[in-house]
C-alpha cells in the first residue's frame, strides 16, 4: 500500500473497489465497471468530497485535519455511511494518522485489509479478495460483504 493511496479525506483508496477493479483488469471478465487509479494520483485530489469542497477540490489541504472546519458536516456524513456500510471510519483514519503518520497507518491497514486465505487485499466496499475469490463476483456481479 503507498502513501499517494491515501485520500485527503481519510479514505484509504488501496483498499477502494474501483481501484481494485481497475488492478484486476476485471473488465476483461465480462464487467463494465469504472475504474480509478486513486484521488491522488488521479489528480482529482478527493472524488468523494471534492466537488463539495473547494479546498479538496482545488488540492489545498493534503488531509482534511488541516482544514479549520475539520471535521465538518460533508465528512462526517460520508464517515457515517462509512462505518455503517462499509467496516471503516475516515475520520478515524485521520486521526490515526495524525497521531501516528502515514507509514504507521499504511502498515495498520495493510494488517487490516490482508486476505487471510491468499494474503491479497480486501476490498471494503464488497469485503472480497479479487485475487482468491473472483467467483463470488462472477457469481453475483452486486456482492456486497456476506450478502449471497
Ligand atoms: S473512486 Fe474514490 S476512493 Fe476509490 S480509488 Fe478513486 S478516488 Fe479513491
Ligand atoms: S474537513 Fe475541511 S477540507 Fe475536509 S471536506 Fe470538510 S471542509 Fe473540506
Ligand atoms: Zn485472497
Amino acid at each position: 500500500m503507498k502513501k499517494n493511496l491515501i485520500a485527503p479525506c481519510g479514505m484509504n483508496c488501496g483498499v477502494c473497489i474501483h481501484y481494485l477493479f481497475m488492478q484486476h483488469d476485471v473488465n476483461k471478465q465480462g464487467f463494465h465497471r469504472k475504474y480509478c487509479p486513486g484521488c491522488i494520483p488521479r489528480g482529482n485530489n478527493c472524488t468523494h468530497m471534492g466537488d463539495r469542497c473547494d479546498l479538496l477540490g482545488q488540492g489545498k489541504v493534503r488531509f482534511c485535519f488541516e482544514c479549520k472546519d475539520y471535521p465538518c458536516k460533508r465528512l462526517k456524513t460520508l464517515d457515517r455511511r462509512y462505518r455503517t456500510k462499509y467496516h471503516m471510519s475516515m475520520v478515524e483514519n485521520l486521526e490515526y494518522i495524525r497521531q501516528h503518520g502515514e507509514e504507521t497507518f499504511l502498515k495498520k491497514e495493510a494488517e487490516k485489509w490482508r486476505c487471510k486465505k491468499c494474503g491479497g487485499v480486501v476490498c471494503c466496499h464488497n469485503g472480497l479478495c479479487l485475487e482468491c475469490q473472483m467467483d463470488v463476483l462472477l457469481r453475483n456481479k452486486r456482492y456486497r460483504w456476506n450478502e449471497d
